[in-house]
């Protein structure tokens, strides 16, 4: 299964993307993820991309599109794949599309979370990721039970540098302008299904199950 997650930044694309993987056994591809990575790693993608990150805008679509390609093509991917913030614009939704037919694939279901932009503010100001596993937390939702540390693997919980008030403010910009636009884009191309990503994270998960085909 091919799998599209959109929505706005703190919809919970990561964590909803993170329980289909383990449901249907198939990877999460998160652009976001693979871009942090390389910049913690220092890489030449990494550089190129880290202004644009902390400045909220989109990193170029040349290098975004670049990365995806090589990742659909690699040997996991073939029993299929979760695409997590990618695409984020048109010319991506485009971009893929075309690589698609190249490949002979196609999207079985693009799924849209849909939350509204205060509740976002209180949870992207609110996060906290584990360097170590990766596991999230939030500080009024869903706090460690030890400060700053997280409760499976002791690791040290880390703010996003891009979770501050400003950079947020910019992301959401930046999602209305550039990625709201693929909800038509994918109400015509794929069928897209909405679902209202507010209340217990096993609640969002179901529903999004059942709306998969
Ligand atoms: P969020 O959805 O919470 O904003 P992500 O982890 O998906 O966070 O993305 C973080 C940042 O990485 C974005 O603000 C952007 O700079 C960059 N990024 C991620 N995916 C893409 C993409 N498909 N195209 C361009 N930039 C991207
Ligand atoms: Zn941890």
């Amino acid at each position: 299964m091919r799998l599209i997650l959109l929505g706005p930044p703190g919809a919970g694309k990561g964590t909803q993307a993170k329980m289909l993987k383990e449901k249907f056994r198939i990877p999460q591809i998160s652009t976001g993820d693979i871009l942090r990575e390389a910049v913690k790693k220092n890489t030449g993608l990494g550089a190129r991309a880290k202004t644009f990150m902390d400045a909220g805008q989109l990193v170029p679509d040349d290098l975004v599109i670049s990365l995806i390609k090589e990742r659909i093509w690699q040997r996991d991917c073939e029993v299929g794949f979760i695409l997590d913030g990618f695409p984020r614009n048109i010319v991506q939704a485009e971009k893929l599309k075309e690589t698609l037919v190249e490949m002979n694939l196609v999207i079985n279901n693009v799924i849209n979370l849909e939350v509204d932009a205060e509740e976002i503010l209180e949870r992207l100001t609110g996060r906290s990721t584990c360097s170590d596993c990766g596991n999230m937390f939030h500080k009024v939702s869903h706090p460690p039970k030890t400060n700053g540390f997280c409760d499976s693997c002791g690791g040290k919980l880390e703010q996003r540098p891009d979770d501050n008030e400003v950079t947020i403010q910019e992301r959401l910009k930046v999602y209305e302008q550039s990625t709201v636009p693929l909800k038509e884009f994918y109400t015509k191309e794929e069928n897209l299904k909405t679902v209202k990503a507010k209340g217990p994270v096993e609640e969002i998960f179901s529903h999004v199950c059942q709306m998969i085909e």
